[in-house]
């Protein structure tokens, strides 16, 4: 189909029914295809660290870039754009044409379960990165789905909180990304939020759907609604929500064809969504696929090459002070190093990303530990675990397994039949399966599964035996009861949808063969949504906080990997408080005070207290960093990449430090934005709160500083910046705030200052470079209710250019 003109031919030719076909999913990830009108089926996939495909476990693996919060550190569109092309590729790769990405949803708290796949809590650096990354991913012939429109900043109570703000709140802070993607990067898709919204369901509102994307951003693309979070037949199409996901539809189809037979939706507005569907498939080229294609793995060193390159770019270094030795650690010199300790539950398995429907499986990783040993050459590496984080027990090891079977049985009381015949069994590589719908081979409606597998342990002793499910589930050894966890609420795993893990501790003889068995029942919950997981601890000896404080007594450097893992940093759960799990920060302590020269490194999506700061010589802060963590952590360790990533999101010192604090997570069903416009460092700046690293934060190796600024225009600031190594390469990201001068009648909520502009600048050794700093083009602007409109503000501003929002170098007048 070349135009338009040829999807309205197209139209006309498409009965009532057939439109109102069009208007959902036919299943988790696809459209529905009319054969005989020609038109395809058209596949979607998450979304936002890769493309995961059809599968949420054992699919086709995804380059695994950096989470979000790591590439907005990198305060680099450019690099974020090159990211974006990479994913593009990803997207087609899995036979899909729209990918479900970016999160740009603000980081309001910092303990927001999906923080990390969101960008940052600033408007205008998740605008500018994500403008980047959308233009990146569309360049390759694909679709953004921007997320989630709007007020989806933690997952408490999610599917329906009433997130409620003010006017100014919601325009001048949640909605800026999504304006700025529709209008600067003409994002074609973009999926409402499962919250309310002042009221009305995201997907129904008409005032933000229909009136403020479309009627005034002019958004002419595809609007979905997030996975089950539509939940009308009338409203949602007239707020002009085109496309129920996932499908089969709940709300539309026959209901939808009988509101229009009533009157109760005009023909024209199903004309309307069903336009906005075949509109899109056919700007991403969706008529000429004939179909989603095969999905595959593309695995190049060029990709590994840039995720790693991407990686160390948004890693922060937050601290490079003396150790009590006398000398700075970093950047680390080899040639002095005899035995170093590389400590830390995330030091040999690390996390490249957090939890949700955000995970895709790698196509390889590179482990923290492992890297470091190869690139610390000669030198001796002892290393342990230090301390265990997981929140949920890790699945059972399969290569202590025989096959893993999972038996689907159409009637539940076969489950408990020795001989029973299972309508469908399938082999699995893993005890934690998740599933969208039932296997079709069942033929019908699927009332019991049983995961089973021969065990044999390779150590004797208690094992710990953990299963979390979506439906009541009862775990076997040997055919013993050991677990029932029928009467366990549902939340905390599998998106919220699952029950909390169930554990229980069982004596087993290594060596032995045990026939484990978990019997799940599909429970009440009428959705075709599954998952189980069976998980496994060995027993345990001695405390590891020693052992790794005994191994760092032997070496000259620690090198200490904490932080959290895809269990801790979810969708479909907040973080309850800011601390490190475990006995993280016993264990930091006492390694610390054990080795006198001590890294931190910290690999989790957002921010954790760090109580131990100042014993130690150096944190990097490494968020989610993709599949080439190892590889980036070492870069940045050995200074082959000079750090300069920059905090993206204030890192508090306590919980009630934070904006939302007073009113987190919300009560009676609704989340008030009661610090309004004082999110972020817009808080901390505007009341005077310290922060433990303020936003934009993060040092370099390079000694380099800001030695002077001019205004070239009111939007164009040029600065200086110098860099007096005689060999050690800088750069520094100049970052300029606005500030109003004359602050009588201002209200409460005004900020003390503002981000308007940022430039990322290399400054080669021994010089001063110049580089130019575009400011934002409403730096000088207001939402003005009345007039219901940006209007500039009266009155002088100041320009603070600087490295941080706290460290300004020097000011410019704006009268
Ligand atoms: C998430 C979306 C995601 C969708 C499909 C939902 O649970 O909120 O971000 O794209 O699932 O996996």
């Amino acid at each position: 189909m070349a135009d338009h003109l040829s999807v309205d031919a197209l139209l006309d030719t498409l009965s009532l029914e057939e439109q109102v076909s069009l208007l959902a999913g036919i299943d988790f990830w696809h459209t529905v295809p009319n054969e005989r009108a020609g038109i395809p089926s058209m596949r979607v996939t998450d979304g936002p660290a890769g493309a995961r495909g059809t599968k949420f476990d054992g699919g086709p693996a995804s380059v695994n870039v950096p989470c979000s919060t790591a590439l907005a550190a990198s305060w680099d569109p450019e690099l974020v754009e090159e990211v974006g092309h990479l994913l593009g590729r990803e997207v087609r790769a899995k036979g899909a044409r729209v990918h479900l990405a970016p999160t740009v949803n603000l980081h309001r708290t910092p303990v927001g379960g999906r923080n990390f796949e969101c960008m940052s809590e600033d408007p205008f650096l998740t605008a500018r990165t994500a403008v980047a990354y959308v233009r990146g991913v569309q360049a390759e012939g694909v679709a953004s789905c921007i997320k989630h429109y709007v007020g989806n900043d933690t997952e408490f109570e999610r599917n329906t909180i009433d997130s409620q703000m003010d006017e100014r709140t919601l325009r001048e802070l949640y909605l800026v990304p999504f304006e700025a993607a529709v209008k600067e990067a003409g994002v074609l898709s973009i999926m409402t939020s499962y919250n309310r919204i002042n009221g009305p369901f995201a997907a129904d509102s008409k005032e933000l759907v229909d009136g403020v994307l479309r009627g005034e951003w002019g958004f002419d693309g595809l609007v979905m609604s997030d996975w089950f979070g539509l939940h009308s037949t009338v409203e949602g199409i007239e707020a002009g929500l085109d496309l129920e996901m996932p499908g089969p539809t709940q709300h539309r189809g026959q209901k939808l064809v009988d509101a229009v037979h009533a009157g109760r939706v005009s023909a024209e507005l199903v004309r309307k969504a069903a336009r906005n569907v075949l509109v899109l498939m056919q700007r991403v080229g969706a008529f000429d696929d004939g179909g989603p294609g095969p999905e595959t793995t593309v695995d190049v060193p060029e990709d590994r090459a840039l995720v790693r390159r991407a990686a160390a770019a948004g890693m922060v270094l937050l601290r490079n002070e003396p150790a009590p030795t006398g000398e700075v650690v970093l950047p680390l010199d080899v040639s002095g190093l005899r035995r170093v300790a590389v400590i830390g539950p995330n030091a040999a398995v690390g996390r490249p990303r957090g939890g949700g429907s955000a995970q895709v499986r790698p196509t390889h990783v590179s482990q923290p530990l492992a890297a470091l040993r190869e690139r610390l050459g000669g030198v001796e590496i002892v290393d342990g675990p230090g301390c265990y984080i997981n929140k949920h027990l890790a699945a059972l090891p399969t290569r202590l397994c025989d096959t893993v079977v999972l038996d689907y049985f159409t009637d539940g009381a076969d489950l408990d039949l020795a001989g029973a015949v299972p309508a469908h069994s399938a082999e699995s590589i893993t005890t934690r399966i998740m599933w969208t719908h039932d296997p079709e081979e069942v033929g019908a409606r699927v009332e019991g599964v049983r995961l089973h597998t021969n065990f044999t342990p390779d150590v004797s002793g208690e094992w710990t035996l953990g299963i979390t499910s979506v439906g009541p589930t009862r775990l076997y050894v040997d055919r013993a009861e050991l677990l029932d966890n029928s009467t366990v609420p549902a939340g905390g795993s599998f998106f919220g949808m699952g029950k909390d893990e169930t554990v229980g501790a069982v004596k087993l003889e290594a060596g032995q063969i045990y026939a484990l068995e978990a019997r799940m029942r599909r429970g009440k919950i009428d959705q075709t949504m599954g998952g189980i997981h069976l998980g496994a601890q060995p027993p345990r000896v001695g405390d590891p906080v020693d052992d790794a404080v005994d191994l760092a007594g032997t070496a000259d450097l620690a090198i200490l990997i904490v932080g959290t893992n895809h269990d801790w940093e979810s969708e479909g759960w907040d973080r309850d408080d800011l601390g490190l799990p475990g006995r993280q920060d016993e264990l930091v302590r006492r390694v610390a005070e054990a080795c006198p020269r001590t890294v931190v490194v910290v690999n989790a999506g957002s921010p954790v207290t760090m109580p131990w700061l100042n014993d130690v010589a150096a944190v990097l802060y490494a968020w989610f960093p993709g599949q080439e963590m190892g590889d980036a952590i070492a870069d940045v360790l050995l200074g082959t990449v000079e750090p300069q990533g920059r905090l993206p999101v204030t890192f508090p010192r306590r919980m009630e430090d934070t904006p939302a604090s007073e009113h987190h997570p919300g009560r009676n069903g609704v989340a008030r934005y009661v610090e309004r416009r004082l999110m972020g460092y817009r808080w901390y700046d505007t009341i005077g709160r310290e922060p433990l690293f303020p936003f934009g934060y993060g040092l370099g190796y390079a000694p380099t500083t800001i030695t002077g600024a001019s205004l070239l225009s009111d939007h164009l600031v040029s600065v200086q910046v110098a860099n007096t190594s005689a060999d050690r390469d800088g750069v520094e990201v100049v970052q300029v705030y606005a500030h109003r001068v004359d602050r009588e009648g201002l209200p409460a909520d005004e900020a003390d200052q503002v981000l308007v502009g940022y430039t990322k600048v290399p400054v080669p050794a021994g010089t001063t470079v110049t580089a130019q700093v575009a400011l934002d083009a409403r730096a000088y602007s207001s939402w003005d209710v009345e007039q219901h409109a940006w209007v500039a503000n009266p009155g002088a501003f100041e320009l603070r250019v600087g490295r941080s929002s706290r460290d300004v170098a020097t000011r410019l007048h704006r009268g």
